[in-house]
Parts: C-alpha cells; sequence; structure tokens
C-alpha cells in the first residue's frame, strides 16, 4: 500500500502518534516530513523515537527514519498482537503520551494486554498519570473502553524514572461520546505532590491554589523516594460523572506560589466556560471520537491541537469533524461518518 503523506510541521509530536496509532489500526502505512519542524529542537525526541519503536512492537510494523533527530519517518504496520510489553523512555519524556499512542491499537488486539512504561509521570505539556487515571480514562470508560492504569512511582523533569502500569482489553467497536452539557459541579480538590523538596514549598505551593480556589480536600503529599526531585500541583473538579484536572509542574526559577495560583487558575477559567470537557481533553477524545464514527463534545476555546489532530485522522479515517460555536464562547465538535 502506498503510505500517506503527512507534514508535521503543522504541529508537534501529537501528529506523529495519533498517525501511529492509526496506522497499526488500519494498517495505512504513512510517511511524515518536517517532524516537529517549527519547534526549536524538531525531529524526534527520545519520547517520539520511544513511541515509533513501541509501535514497531506490538504491531511488528517496520519503520525508516528512526533516529533521534530525525524529521521523516516511514512507519508502516504489521498486525497487532495482545502482550506483556515493557518500554522505557530513557528521560523523562512523558510514559502518558506513550500510553495514548499504543492504547487504541491494543484494543485492536486478539486479547487483553498489559504495558509497564518507564519514564516521566509528572511533567509539563503531557498529561500527567492523575489526568489519565481520573479524567482521560473515565470518560472512555463511557465509550465502552475497558483500561486500567496504576502509578508504580512517580517520575518528574528532568530526572524521569516514574513507572505506570497498564491494563487494556478490547474493544473494537466503541460508544459515541455525547458529552454536552456540564453537570452540576459536585466536588473538587487540590493536591500537591512533592519529593525530595522542602515540605514548606509544597505548602505555599497549595496555599496559593486555596486563595483562588477555596476547597476543603486540600492535601499535600509526599511521594516515595525515587531518581529525581519535583513537586507538581493538581486541581480537580468533579462534575456528576465527569472530572477535569488541570495541573502545573515545578519549574526551576518559577515561584511554587505562582505554579499553585497557576493551577487553580486554569480550573477557575475551565469552571466559568460552563463546558464539560476540558482544554486539554478535547484534543485526547477526537480519535476514539473518530473510531465511534459518531459523537459530540462541547469543550472551552481549543488550542491548535484540536485542528490539526482532526486533520491527521481525517486523512486515515472516513470520518468528517464539524467545529461551530457553542454558548458563551465554547465551541462545539461533532463526528460523523464521511
Ligand atoms: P512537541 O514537543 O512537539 O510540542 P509533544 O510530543 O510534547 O510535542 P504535543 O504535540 O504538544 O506534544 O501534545 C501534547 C499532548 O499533551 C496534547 O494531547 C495535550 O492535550 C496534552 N497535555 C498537555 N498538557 C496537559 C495537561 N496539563 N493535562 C492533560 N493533558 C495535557
Amino acid at each position: 500500500m502506498k503510505p500517506l503523506q503527512l507534514d508535521g510541521s503543522a504541529g508537534g509530536g501529537q501528529i506523529l502518534r495519533t498517525a501511529l496509532s492509526l496506522s497499526m489500526i488500519t494498517g495505512q502505512p504513512f510517511r511524515i516530513t518536517n517532524i516537529r519542524g517549527k519547534r526549536s529542537r524538531p525531529g524526534l525526541m527520545r519520547q517520539h523515537l520511544t513511541c515509533v519503536k513501541a509501535a514497531c512492537e506490538i504491531s511488528g510494523g517496520i519503520a525508516d527514519g528512526a533516529e533521534i533527530g530525525s524529521t521523516e519517518l516511514v512507519f508502516r504496520a504489521g498486525k497487532v498482537r495482545a502482550g506483556s510489553y515493557q518500554f522505557a523512555i530513557g528521560t523523562a519524556g512523558s510514559t502518558g503520551l506513550l500510553f495514548q499512542t499504543l492504547l487504541p491499537a491494543l484494543w485492536h488486539a486478539d486479547g487483553p494486554s498489559t504495558l509497564r512504561l518507564e519514564g516521566g509521570t509528572h511533567n509539563p505539556l503531557a498529561p500527567p498519570f492523575d489526568f489519565l487515571e481520573r479524567v482521560f480514562l473515565p470518560t472512555l470508560q463511557k465509550a465502552g473502553i475497558e483500561t486500567s492504569i496504576s502509578l508504580e512511582s512517580a517520575g518528574f523533569a528532568p530526572a524521569g524514572g516514574g513507572t505506570i502500569i497498564a491494563t487494556i482489553h478490547p474493544c473494537t467497536k466503541l460508544t459515541p461520546l455525547d458529552l454536552s452539557a456540564r453537570p452540576e459541579s459536585t466536588g473538587s480538590r487540590i493536591r500537591v505532590l512533592t519529593r525530595h523538596l522542602p515540605l514548606s514549598i509544597a505548602g505555599r505551593m497549595l496555599d496559593a491554589a486555596l486563595e483562588v480556589l477555596p476547597c476543603r480536600d486540600a492535601t499535600v503529599e509526599s511521594c516515595e523516594p525515587g531518581p529525581g526531585a519535583g513537586v507538581c500541583c493538581l486541581v480537580e473538579g468533579q462534575f456528576g460523572d465527569l472530572r477535569e484536572l488541570t495541573s502545573t509542574f515545578g519549574e526551576q526559577g518559577v515561584g511554587a506560589e505562582k505554579l499553585g495560583h497557576r493551577a487553580a487558575k486554569l480550573m477557575q477559567d475551565f469552571l466559568g466556560s460552563g463546558a464539560p470537557v476540558g482544554r486539554c481533553l478535547a484534543d485526547q477524545l477526537l480519535l476514539p471520537m473518530a473510531l465511534a464514527g459518531d459523537g459530540r463534545i462541547v469543550t472551552m476555546s481549543p488550542d491548535a491541537h484540536v485542528p490539526t489532530n482532526i486533520a491527521v485522522i481525517e486523512k486515515f479515517l472516513p470520518v468528517k469533524f464539524h467545529v461551530s460555536d457553542g454558548e458563551r464562547g465554547t465551541k462545539v465538535i461533532e463526528v460523523t461518518r464521511d
């Protein structure tokens, strides 16, 4: 089969990850050029390369150009096989993004699979473990997905070294999602996770978050000893059977107060939007929605991940997305079979 042509400069690693997932499911090979073309360090980084290598392993696939820094790749999948797999990123690259790449393919495997993934579990610009466990997977459960995930140890940037374990059951027919309205708020909580840092830092972070978003369920939790120091602020909102989780991560030179404030402010923005689906969850639901062939979500004004991800998905699958304006600045994203 002739490879599909993709231009990677239209976005980041997500173009590659979505293409890998869909190529494994459909058997359609692809060639991607200009990988992460507009990023300050273009090409495959360790996290992306591990996604490619893991995709080859679970699908018996082959990849040309699978090297660090490579800006061009051709990928041909074989048949996805259920199994017990272990992949180590080797840096603090996100285990969550690796998990999300392999997950849809393993829904199409011939039996349940387990994944043991090593790398970052709580790092910036990626879904932290808690988001996957508390928001992403419970939402997918509504689509009929049975997947569980556990945290063996936390991995913060820059050291990484964390581990997540996932059990994935096959599911080839997803139920369409309809997330059009947000149920009433039924609670919120704020957690600050910390390791090998003075507890006072975590306390200041928590206080700053509470100033923006007062809530009774607020804790500082020390992670078990591990390879690196780190701290993050996780703000969770519960709305009936829906959740959202916003987060910030310790950064050199950025005050604890600022990070606590920012995490709570992100939740406050979500609350103010009235949308049932948060900005990050929206782009992560596009692929499952497309696999279901039908569905509708209402989200906050989306970022660039949504149009780029839609463009890749529409190349692989016979579906059409429609994005329109909803109430109070929200966006309605619908998908139908083409
Ligand atoms: P690049 O380095 O090229 O930007 P990348 O591979 O790190 O690429 P993106 O292409 O930007 O990543 O994709 C990041 C993904 O992580 C998106 O799906 C986004 O929704 C998700 N994400 C980022 N931050 C969070 C967060 N705090 N909570 C949940 N999901 C997040």
